[in-house]
């Protein structure tokens, strides 16, 4: 429901709602350096990255983990892929393969 209000209020706008992959690894991925922390327990909110050292706070690092796909989908969505599509209803997300479904 908020996501379809959002994808509305957007759209309004000339703007799109960018949908991540709920498979995202946007908690457990070191936001500087990408290595991505498989230990990381869900009551863990700080955690140093083993490879380049920088401590997270978790939800910090999943917004900018987050931020910086949406990017990504973005562009490459402005690129041409035709891997993404955007929905009537604004919302901008990888293809539904049948092995997802
Ligand atoms: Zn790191």
């Amino acid at each position: 429901m908020f996501r379809t209000m959002l994808a509305y209020k957007l759209k309004d706008q000339g703007k799109v709602l960018v949908k991540v992959d709920r498979f995202f690894p946007s908690s457990k991925r070191c936001c500087g350096c990408y290595h991505i922390n498989k230990e990381l327990e869900l009551g863990e909110r700080y955690w140093r990255c083993p490879v380049c050292g920088a401590v997270h706070y978790r939800d910090k690092n999943a917004c900018y983990n987050l931020l910086q796909e949406g990017e990504i989908l973005l562009n490459r969505w402005t690129g041409g892929d035709s891997a993404l599509i955007l929905t009537p209803e604004g919302v901008l997300s990888a293809k539904k393969t049948l092995s997802a479904e």
